[in-house]
């Protein structure tokens, strides 16, 4: 483990066996669709990966960078986007997929964003789910995992740009925050 993490919440084995269920699922549901799977940067690329390689249906990959502007304390809910997709939308069968869900609002505007581009159908797949930051009417399709209220980091979630790279979901210690 990590020195700067203080407990892992998810190990790599539990993850990858995740991965696996999810994946089988999926095949069944797009059997015979060509899925325009659409990874939101930069948090979501090692489930994308993990998570695609476990699917048997053909399917397009493509991303999206967006980024959430905080106006003080609160968080405006204000999405700008800072990479688009190279695919059309239009006709598609679009699988989101995110690292983690907290107040919806990310998702909230993809999901309009990909109506308005009248997408066929969109299914939303997440590795982690916080339902208690919820403020959007936002729900995944697939979740792999429920986690607390607590900031957690690894497996493509960040702390300053680190631990992303870090095979499990963990919490940090306190004084890597300064606390
Ligand atoms: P939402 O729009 O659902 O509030 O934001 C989701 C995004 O917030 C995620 O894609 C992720 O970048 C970030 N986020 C939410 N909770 C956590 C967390 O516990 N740890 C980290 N590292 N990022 C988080």
């Amino acid at each position: 483990m990590h020195n700067e993490i203080e407990k892992v919440l998810i190990s790599e084995e539990e993850i990858q066996e995740k991965c696996k269920e999810m994946g089988a699922e999926l095949s069944k549901e797009y059997e015979g669709h060509f899925p325009l799977a659409i990874g939101v940067l930069k948090g979501a690329t090692p489930f994308m990966t993990d998570l695609l390689k476990r699917m048997e249906t053909h399917l397009e990959m493509d991303f999206m960078d967006v980024s959430s502007y905080h106006g003080g304390m609160e968080s405006s809910g204000e999405v700008k986007i800072v990479k688009d997709l190279d695919t059309k939308v239009e006709g598609r069968d679009v699988l989101i997929i995110e690292d983690i869900i907290d107040s919806g609002r990310t998702l909230a505007y993809l999901v309009d964003l990909f109506k308005y581009r009248k997408a066929n159908s969109i299914k939303i797949v997440t590795l982690l789910d916080k339902p208690t930051g919820r403020s959007a009417d936002i729900k995944a399709d697939t979740v792999g995992f429920e986690v607390p209220d607590e900031f957690v980091v690894g497996y493509g979630l960040d702390y300053q740009e680190k631990y992303r790279n870090l095979p499990y979901v963990g919490v940090l210690k306190p004084e890597v925050y300064g606390g």
